[in-house]
């Protein structure tokens, strides 16, 4: 999570040939699963823990922001399918940018919103919400909005940045489309695979590839990991196959300089797992949305029991 602490500066904008009509074909050809179906997933723990990891960032996020203001404007970058638009209207939020390369996945955006919206009792808080179809690796976001003088209070990139560390003019462009509208004390938060776990998983397995029976992760060597386009195929159950790259953090962080954007934390899932726990609500919330399951077995090792459980535990975290 950044926060932006000045006025922001240009960077430059080039346009090259990527991996970008890959991952938005991959995406389009998505299809919308069924409650059921999703039920019946193997990663169903997964994905709700995923869910649940972001409610609780947003939750914070927008407690701090409307300490200062209630007019709340949110850019949600790489929205998908707009999985996170209940949050921000639990969060009472005014308006919302939602951009994404995949069309379809836009659309769906769309239809989630307007669903939601005739849902809605009279009372209910609706927000107002723009839809923008966009390579943001490549493309200026700015150049499209409704009201070219839209600024935002919060930035939320949530599995996104490393599709753009191809290339340092695509990553910048991300993140120029991510800090450069950002008012002065507004925030950015996201989530992104953890590099080093992903080199350490790499380095300690026996070919150019690691994983389990859900997931696997193929990197076209070892030893050699450039700061841009350093890809490695990710597989998750046949719903994600596309090329990634990986986002080494104290350069992301580096680059966010140039935005004035200061970090004020990064943390490893479990770490945020393990501090956001103590807190009854976030408990509650974790166990209404079914993401227990994995981490019940890891906090009850944790709680007494035998190393062999223990670790067998800490394995699947
Ligand atoms: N943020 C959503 C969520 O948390 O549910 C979706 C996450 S999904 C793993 C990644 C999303 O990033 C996809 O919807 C994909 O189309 C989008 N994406 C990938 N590359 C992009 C790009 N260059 N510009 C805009 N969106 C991109």
């Amino acid at each position: 999570k950044f926060d932006s602490e000045d006025e922001h500066t240009d960077s430059k904008v080039c346009l090259l040939e990527n991996h970008g009509e890959k991952v938005a074909t991959h995406y389009n050809a998505l299809k919308e699963c069924g409650l059921e179906e999703r039920n019946q997933s193997r990663i169903l723990y997964l994905r709700n823990f995923n869910n649940w990891l972001k409610s609780v960032i947003i939750g914070e996020i927008l407690e701090k922001v409307k300490q200062k203001k209630n007019n709340i404007c949110v850019l949600d970058l790489g929205c998908g399918k707009g999985g996170d638009l209940l949050k921000w209207r639990k969060g009472r939020i005014s308006k919302i940018v939602c951009a994404d390369i995949a069309e379809v996945s836009i659309e769906q955006c769309k239809q989630r919103y307007s669903d939601m919206k005739n849902r809605g009792r009279g009372n209910d808080h609706i927000f107002e919400a723009e839809f923008i179809s966009a390579d943001c690796t490549k493309e200026l976001l700015a150049d499209k909005f409704k009201d070219p003088e839209t600024y935002f209070d919060i930035c939320s990139c949530q599995f996104v940045l490393h599709y753009s560390f191809e290339t340092q003019e695509q990553a910048e462009q991300m993140l120029r489309n991510a800090c450069e509208r950002l008012r002065p004390g507004g925030y950015f938060i996201g989530t992104t695979p953890n590099a080093f776990e992903l080199v350490k998983r790499l380095e300690n397995s026996d070919g150019n590839s690691f994983g389990n029976k859900v997931y696997s992760v193929t990197f076209q060597k070892k030893g050699d990991f450039p700061l841009f386009g350093c890809q490695y195929d990710f597989n998750l159950e046949g719903v994600v196959n596309v090329p990634e790259f990986l986002v080494y953090f104290p350069l992301l962080e580096m680059m966010a300089k140039k935005y004035k954007m200061k970090l004020l934390f990064k943390k490893t899932f479990r770490e945020f797992f393990e501090e956001k726990i103590k807190n009854e609500e976030h408990k509650m919330l974790l166990k209404r949305m079914q993401a227990l399951e994995p981490y019940s077995s890891y906090q009850k090792a944790k709680l007494g029991a035998n190393a062999e459980e223990y670790q067998h535990a800490e394995k699947h975290l």
